[in-house]
C-alpha cells in the first residue's frame, strides 16, 4: 500500500534525479578534455559519455512514463548500472586523474543511496558494483600501490555502509509515518461512518417523536409544540388563529363490527382526507385513539367553519366505507378561535373540547364554534 501510495513521487523523484545525474556525467568531458587533450581517449570518453548520457535520459523518461517501480524494478536499476559502468571506464581512460575519481564514486554512491527513493536493494547492488568495479579497475589499470588501494578499500566501505543505514533509516521513518497516516485514516473514515450512523438514529427517533405511526400526522407532542410557535406568531401579528377538535363518531361500533384492522385504515383514512383538505400552513395532529386536532393559523372562525363542513363531507363520502355496509361514517368537529391576546393553546383546546362535547350530545356528524363561551351550532 506504502509503495502503490509513493508510486507518482518515486518515478518524479527517480526521472529528475538520473536527468541531472545524466547532466553532471556529460559535463565531466570538459575536465577529460583537460586531462587528455585532443586524443584518441578523449574520443573514447566523448562516445561513452554521450552514451551514458543519452541512455539515462531515455531511461529516465521511460520510468516517468511507465515506471511503475514495484513491478519493474530492472527499469529503475539500469541507469544505475549504466552510470557506475561509466565510472569504472573512465579509470583505464584517464588513468591519471584517480584521486578525482575516487572523490567523484564517493559523491556518485552517496546520492545513489540518498536521491533514489523507496529501492534500498537497488542501490545497495549497484552502489557495490560501482565501488568494486572501480577498485578493480583501479588496482588493474592505474597500477597503485597495495596501500592506497587499501585505503580507497576501506574509503568506500565506509561511504556504503553510511549510505545504506542512512537510507534504512530513512525509509523506516517513511513508513512508519505511512502507517500512522493510515491507521488516522482509517479511524477518520470510522468517526465519519459512526456520525452518519448517528444522524440516521437521531433522524429515526425524531421521527419516532415527531409523527404517529399509524397515520403519519403530527404526534401530540409534537403538534403542540408546532402550534403554540403559530399561535404566538398570530397573537403577535394580531392575525386571526382557529383550532379543530375532530372525533369520529362511533368509532368503538367500527372496530366492535369489523375488527382493529379496519378501525385503523378508517384512521388512517380520515388522516388522509385531513391533510389532502386543508392548506399546506395548517399543522394536522394525532390527538388520541380517534381524536384529530388541527391548527388552522390566519384563519377566521367563520372560515374555519367552512373547513370543517367541508371535511366533515368529505369524510362521508370516503372509498374506506365500501368495506362496512349499513354504516355511516361521520365525524364531529368542535372549534375555537382566538378573542383576545390572554388566550392560550391549552385553553383554545379546551373550548374547541367543549365544543365538540356539545356536538357530540346534539347528535353527532356536525361542526360546532365554541363563541366567547355560547357554543354556535
Ligand atoms: P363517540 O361517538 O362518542 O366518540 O363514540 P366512540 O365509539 O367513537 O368513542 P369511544 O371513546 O367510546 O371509543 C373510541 C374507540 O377508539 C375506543 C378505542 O378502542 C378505539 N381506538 C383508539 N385508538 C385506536 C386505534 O389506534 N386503532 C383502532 N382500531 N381503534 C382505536
Ligand atoms: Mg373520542
Ligand atoms: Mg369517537
Amino acid at each position: 500500500m506504502y509503495r502503490r501510495d509513493i508510486d507518482s513521487r518515486v518515478r518524479l523523484e527517480t526521472c529528475l534525479a538520473l536527468s541531472v545525474a545524466a547532466l553532471v556525467f556529460g559535463m565531466f568531458a570538459i575536465s577529460d578534455y583537460y586531462y587528455t587533450g585532443v586524443s584518441t581517449e578523449l574520443y573514447l570518453l566523448l562516445a561513452m559519455r554521450i552514451l551514458v548520457v543519452v541512455s539515462c535520459l531515455a531511461l529516465a523518461f521511460m520510468i516517468g512514463r511507465w515506471g511503475n517501480y514495484s513491478r519493474k524494478v530492472w527499469l529503475h536499476a539500469l541507469p544505475l548500472w549504466i552510470l557506475a559502468t561509466g565510472i569504472i571506464l573512465i579509470v583505464p581512460l584517464r588513468p591519471e586523474s584517480l584521486s578525482t575519481q575516487v572523490t567523484a564514486v564517493v559523491v556518485a554512491t552517496m546520492a545513489f543511496y540518498l536521491l533514489i527513493p523507496n529501492l534500498l536493494p537497488v542501490v545497495a547492488i549497484a552502489s557495490l558494483y560501482l565501488s568494486l568495479g572501480f577498485l578493480a579497475s583501479a588496482v588493474m589499470v592505474a597500477d597503485i600501490p597495495a596501500v592506497v588501494a587499501l585505503r580507497i578499500l576501506l574509503l568506500l566501505i565506509m561511504t556504503n555502509v553510511v549510505g545504506f543505514f542512512a537510507l534504512l533509516r530513512l525509509e523506516k521513518l517513511q513508513r512508519k509515518q505511512f502507517a500512522l497516516l493510515q491507521e488516522e485514516r482509517v479511524q477518520n473514515h470510522q468517526l465519519v461512518e459512526e456520525i452518519s450512523h448517528r444522524k440516521s438514529l437521531e433522524a429515526q427517533l425524531r421521527m419516532v417523536a415527531e409523527r404517529d405511526a399509524l397515520t403519519g400526522l403530527d404526534s401530540r407532542n409534537h403538534f403542540m409544540t408546532r402550534a403554540q410557535a403559530l399561535l404566538l406568531r398570530s397573537q403577535h401579528e394580531n392575525a386571526p388563529f382557529s383550532l379543530f377538535m375532530i372525533d369520529v363518531d362511533h368509532f368503538k361500533a367500527i372496530n366492535d363490527t369489523w375488527g382493529h384492522i379496519q378501525g385503523d385504515r378508517v384512521l388512517a383514512a380520515i388522516a388522509k382526507t385531513c391533510t389532502r383538505s386543508l392548506r399546506p400552513q395548517d399543522v394536522i395532529g394525532r390527538f388520541g385513539g380517534e381524536e384529530f386536532i388541527v391548527a388552522l393559523p390566519e384563519t377566521h372562525l367563520k372560515d374555519a367553519k367552512m373547513v370543517a363542513e367541508r371535511l366533515q363531507r368529505k369524510v362521508t363520502e370516503l372509498p374506506v366505507m365500501e368495506d362496512m355496509p349499513d354504516h355511516r361514517l361521520t365525524v364531529t368537529i368542535g372549534i375555537a378561535g382566538v378573542l383576545d391576546e390572554e388566550t392560550d393553546l391549552d385553553d383554545l383546546i379546551q373550548q374547541a373540547d367543549r365544543a365538540l362535547y356539545a356536538g357530540k350530545h346534539g347528535g353527532r356528524n356536525r361542526v360546532v364554534m365554541s363563541h366567547e363561551g355560547r357554543n354556535v351550532t
